[in-house]
């Protein structure tokens, strides 16, 4: 399993449109970035490439990484960073199967799998395949589990991905606060490499209208306002779920410079072999 990390940051990702803040200066200075959410997984084996999310930063992410085009792709969520890059696809891709969860979310009226089919209906190359989210399915050859994780007021899920010759194992916790479920925790454990959610230092939950939640026995709060973990966090559960190795995604241009490109706070282009 070859696992490319083509976008690691939030939703105006680094450096972010507009802004002169120290971390968009270092950024384009060393010339890194995070852009919109989206992981490549390859599978050796089979030759076929799995998208996990389908960022708006797609056709720039493929050009820069030299991946190759996905056979599969799974939406985590409806949200912008995460879904409104599908159109790339279109005069691209042939034949896109994009699965997606199929509980209705009251939210929205409808599951993750029927808003995809119904914002891209008009595109031919997209078949949507719902599935039920804590059933394996597979795709590209892999063991695939969708995981309910927290992220009001939407539903949004997480990711388990094992290869069943290997016994490698990918997960991701998706755009979640601390309070990612039990149920969901037991299919996440044990992984290779764990991508964890960590959208800005736990420091920053001053300045959220919202605060932090979930604090730690030190009173540090484990959630950024309600819909992310914060750093401390996303490495509290890493060590929860015993990752192997652990690299923290979706983060904001708010980290401060002098942390913002200190490990374990991945960057776009990181390549790992599970
Ligand atoms: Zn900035
Ligand atoms: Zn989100
Ligand atoms: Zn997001």
């Amino acid at each position: 399993m070859r696992v490319t990390l083509l976008g690691t940051g939030d939703t105006t990702g680094t450096p972010t449109v507009g802004c002169d803040c120290e971390t968009c200066l270092l950024a384009r200075e060393r010339g890194l970035e995070r852009t919109r959410f989206s992981v490549h997984v390859e599978n050796e084996r089979t030759g076929e490439s799995l998208l996990i999310d389908a960022s708006p930063d797609f056709r720039y992410q493929f050009l820069r990484d030299g991946v190759a085009l996905p056979d599969a792709a799974i939406i985590t969520h409806v949200h912008f960073d995460h879904l409104d890059g599908l159109g790339n696809v279109f005069r691209v891709l042939r034949d896109l199967t994009v699965y997606a969860a199929d509980e209705t979310d009251p939210v929205t009226g409808e599951s993750v799998a029927e808003t995809v089919a119904n914002d891209y209906h008009y595109l031919d190359a997209v078949t949507v395949t719902p599935v039920t989210p804590l059933e394996s399915v597979r795709i590209c050859g892999f063991d695939v589990t969708l995981v309910p994780v927290d992220h009001p007021p939407l539903l949004c899920y997480g990711l388990a991905i094992v290869d069943p010759e290997t016994g490698a194992k990918l997960s991701v916790t998706g755009d979640t606060s601390y309070a990612v479920p039990e149920r969901s925790r037991a299919a996440l454990a044990d992984p290779d490499l764990l991508l964890a959610d960590a959208i800005v230092p736990a420091s920053l939950c001053a300045s959220h209208p919202a605060g932090g939640r979930h604090e730690d026995e030190a009173g540090v709060p484990r959630t950024f306002g309600s819909k992310h973990m914060t750093r401390e966090g996303a490495l509290a559960l890493a060590d929860e779920l015993g990752a192997t190795r652990t690299r923290l995604v979706h983060l904001a241009h708010y980290y401060p410079a002098e942390e913002a490109f200190e490990a374990p706070l991945a960057v776009d282009g990181e390549r790992y072999e599970l």
